[in-house]
């Protein structure tokens, strides 16, 4: 079996389910068994290793191969985490081997990525090749849910010329996508007995009169500027709750939004912009609260990031023959590492249609390759 079959099943092996904000039971949550595999493998390869607190039982570690002579810094970043295993058909953790696929939650997003980047590292030590890059490996927790890993990650201050964020792309290149900002919009009102409603004020009724408005502004998005590789922004509501029983004037209404985003837009600026557009509406003549967002990350701008593309295209095209450069619908770290100042792009094995899934799996062959893709990347002359 290659090394990176081997630490791609031993990954696989070791659940690291994020909650997703759900209450935590079970043995399969948080990261914390991944993070004590990758300290053991950093250390018997000896390279030097930082762990970064995040949250309880969950630490970022950030591993470093320094290169003799070496004049740029490539980032390596894989997120730990993977989402939970409800209604899988297979065992989520079984990492069983068929016909070229190694299965299970992870496999495809991100162990696979995550393997591909330890076996190139490995093999940078292990062979030392001439005008190498120095490597940084930073495998980040919660990904899946919050991004507080990345977000930690960049808080102190990771310094590089440019990255590659594992997800599965099918080893193509992903330059763009938006960034997305989630918020929470409330009204208060008067609670009263419903016999005299007339007595209290409704939270609900001014809900309701702030859902049309709020409609009206994800029309003028969805109108509005449009990214030429990603279309216009994007809003929509998508859970509303208020009320304490059918017999009581509400006095407290929220509704939950998702923003997305496009390149130039600044993620926490997303609830000020909403605040100002409804307090300019006719109707809406009381107080609303939205507090910055709960959840935030940038769109990926693809402006920055072509010297990482040529490179990383030339040691793709090197292995397979040819690549893409697209845009892809979702999110990923990638967008907060170039916000912090280091151009990025999205690389992978796996399908995106394969994450997630209830018998999620990736080709092992194409593991293999990204694995040989990222040690040519990394160790390639910048000149060649
Ligand atoms: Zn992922």
């Amino acid at each position: 079996m290659s090394s990176t079959t081997t630490l791609l099943r031993d990954l696989v092996a070791l659940p690291s389910v994020n909650p997703m904000g759900r209450a935590v039971s079970g043995p399969e949550f948080l990261e914390q068994r991944v993070t004590a595999y990758l300290a053991d493998f950093f250390r018997k390869l000896d390279v030097p290793c930082e762990r970064q607190p995040v949250a309880p039982g969950r630490e970022n570690i950030v591993a470093r191969f320094d290169s003799a002579g070496a004049t740029h810094t490539v980032l390596w970043e894989v997120h730990q985490d993977t989402v939970p295993v409800d209604g899988m058909t297979i065992p989520p953790f079984g990492a069983a081997i068929d016909n070229g696929r190694l299965y299970g939650r992870g496999a495809c997003d991100i162990k696979s990525g995550m393997a591909a980047m330890l076996a190139a590292l490995a093999r940078l030590v292990r062979e030392g090749p001439r005008g190498a890059m120095n490597v940084i490996l930073a495998c980040t927790v919660d990904e899946e849910y919050t991004f507080l890993g990345v977000q930690e990650l960049v808080k102190r201050g990771v310094r590089a010329d440019f990255a590659v964020v594992a997800e599965p792309t099918q080893l193509q290149i992903v330059n763009a996508h938006k960034g997305v900002a989630r918020l929470l919009l409330a009204t208060s009102g008067r609670a009263c007995h419903s016999s005299r409603p007339e007595q209290g004020i409704s939270a609900i009724y001014r809900m309701g009169r702030v859902l049309g408005a709020v409609e009206r502004f994800a029309e003028k998005l969805r109108l509005g500027r449009s990214d030429p590789l990603l279309g216009p922004a994007a809003l929509s509501v998508g859970r509303i709750e208020g009320g304490s029983s059918v017999n009581t004037v509400p006095d407290a209404c929220r509704i939950e939004i998702d923003r997305r985003l496009i390149p130039g837009e600044n993620p926490l600026a997303t609830n000020d912009e909403l605040l100002d557009y409804l307090r300019e509406q006719g109707g809406i003549d009381f107080e609303l609260t939205c507090p910055r967002p709960w959840m935030s990350m940038p769109a990926l701008d693809p402006r920055g990031s072509e010297q990482i593309v040529s490179r990383l295209g030339r040691a793709i095209n090197r292995v397979v023959g040819s690549h893409r450069v697209i845009p892809v619908p979702y999110g990923t770290d990638a967008s907060t590492i170039a916000g912090a100042g280091i151009p990025a792009v999205v690389f992978g094995p796996g399908d995106i249609a394969q994450a997630h899934t209830k018998d999620e799996w990736v080709s092992l062959e194409e593991v293999e390759k990204a694995s040989e893709i990222l040690y040519r990347l990394a160790s390639e002359p910048l000149a060649a």
